[in-house]
């Protein structure tokens, strides 16, 4: 998927920033513990169909974070 994508795209709940999650066809919401599935590349931001993430695979995906400070 199009990182560039991700940068325009929001949760539809909390209107936060969509995380994709390595090795899944999902976008998560690490607030909300909140995960949208991808299905043939579409994403589905529906608060509807988004699954709810176990605790223990948010904090996994923690580690790729990027850093949170911008450059200025
Ligand atoms: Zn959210």
């Amino acid at each position: 998927m199009d990182p560039r994508l991700l940068e325009i795209l929001a949760c539809p709940q909390c209107q936060g920033p969509l995380q994709m999650a390595a090795g899944k066809m999902m976008l998560v919401c690490k607030q909300e513990r909140l995960g949208y599935p991808i299905e043939d590349g579409i994403p589905h931001l529906l608060v509807q169909e988004a699954l709810t993430i176990p605790e223990i695979e948010i904090a996994a995906m923690a580690e790729d974070e990027p850093p949170a400070e911008s450059p200025r």
